[in-house]
């Protein structure tokens, strides 16, 4: 396979999980009679571009379709979160009722809608039809489709170029990440920003958090490789946040090069923070394989060693970072008995590829487990107070990774 940025040939590997299931696609009890599609989650490195990636397989998109339904909404704190930047965009880059702003994987207008209060023109771009549905009841204006190069100039010729393009969570999920990147220089005016939001790689590695992996992420962007992806579409990174979202991602400010752009310092004193990691090296790349496979055996014997002594195990969030980690350690709901999750709309489900069954706060309080494993770890101390306060002090609650540790 070649490097979906630069074509080089791909020679590292960063991680190789094996086969599992989509991330996401958990199933109901009617699914369980059915073939279980797994496919291949390895993830390579670029040594010209740094850019590491997701594998491409034969038939993948036969796998990935458009049925995934996140409504960004439900999240309070990342409606806040979407509040203050706008906030702080409309300052910092001058916007006003002149200004044209286009958001791409704009969902459910969780974002837009902030601006559409100022009354700053706006337009979503959103290929997932249920939640494009509710941004368009809110009164904001979302093409239905998929960003490419023809969508774009299509843009250009119904409306015009944009002062900001913003892209959320979207950079890492596109396969075609140059197409996209040039669709975003084309819709962008002559002295606009692009910001772009995606998990920072560098935590990735720091923290061995390979759990974060899964096919619905394409790309694994460091602040180096964002750079040499946006400079082949002539755009150039002038500013960089680190932000806590997602265990920690950063926030890229680019315009065109011609633009007369002044570059903050905060780019070069987070490329050299990377160059120091080894970001540009091989060395930075073969420590994750070694640790994730020393934490699989660890997370087998515990929970062998739990079921040797009759112990009775439950896990805590059906999270996609968990699916990860169980279909690579090939745990079954014979090691882990059921899982608890607050959501209404995964109970009664089961998890993709171990088929662990996803229970309510009842049903786990019912079954009364010796053992609470947590699975999205970000979350361990909110969860360890919520078994506290819902199962008293008798089980033990254990978090699995980056590494086992009893909270
Ligand atoms: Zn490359």
């Amino acid at each position: 396979m070649n490097c979906r940025n630069c074509e080089t040939l791909l020679s590292l590997e960063l991680i190789d999980l094996g086969f599992s299931p989509p991330s996401n696609a958990y199933l109901t009890s009617a699914d369980l009679d059915k073939v279980e599609v797994w496919v291949p989650l390895k993830v390579l490195v670029c040594k010209e571009c740094w850019l590491v990636q997701t594998l491409d397989f034969h038939g993948e998109s036969d796998v990935f379709t458009e049925n995934y339904a996140y409504f960004s909404s439900t999240s309070t704190s990342w409606v806040e979160h979407a509040r203050i930047f706008v906030e702080n965009s409309i300052v910092e880059l001058g916007l006003n009722t002149d200004s044209f702003v286009i958001e791409v994987a704009s969902n459910d207008g969780y974002l837009l809608q902030h601006f559409q209060e100022k009354g700053i023109p706006h337009l979503g771009i959103e290929p997932t039809r249920s939640t494009a549905q509710a941004a368009i009841s809110k009164g904001i204006e979302t093409i239905v489709e998929f960003l490419n190069p023809d969508l774009a100039m299509k843009v250009l010729t119904t409306y015009r170029k944009a002062d900001l393009v913003i892209g959320n969570n979207v950079f890492a999920h596109v396969p075609n990440i140059r197409g996209f990147t040039d669709s975003l220089a084309l819709m962008l005016s002559d002295k606009g920003t692009v910001v772009l939001e995606f998990p920072h790689l560098l935590k990735l590695l720091q923290e061995n958090s390979f759990d974060t992996i899964y096919h619905e992420h394409f790309s694994y962007l460091s602040l180096h490789s964002c750079l040499d992806v946006l400079s082949r579409s002539n755009l150039r990174i002038w500013k960089v946040e680190e932000l806590e979202t997602h265990g920690g991602s950063l926030r890229i400010y680019a315009s065109h090069d011609s633009s007369d752009l002044v570059v903050d310092s905060s780019v070069g004193e987070l490329l050299e923070t990377e160059k120091r990691f080894g970001i540009t090296s091989v060395a930075a790349y073969t420590k994750l394989a070694v640790v994730a496979n020393k934490l699989r055996d660890e997370v087998l014997d515990f929970l062998i060693s739990c079921r040797v002594k009759g112990l009775k195990v439950a896990a805590y969030g059906a999270a996609a970072k968990g699916n990860t980690l169980l279909n690579f350690a090939g745990v079954k709901s014979n090691l882990i008995q059921m899982v608890c999750d607050s959501a209404p709309s995964k109970q009664g489900n089961f998890l993709p590829g171990s088929h662990i069954p996803i229970v309510n706060l009842d049903a786990l309080r019912e079954y009364s487990p010796d053992v609470v494993v947590v699975l999205p770890w970000n979350l361990s101390a909110e969860i360890l107070a919520l078994i506290r306060a819902n199962l008293g002090e008798r089980p033990r609650v254990v978090r699995l990774s980056p590494y086992l540790q009893v909270l």
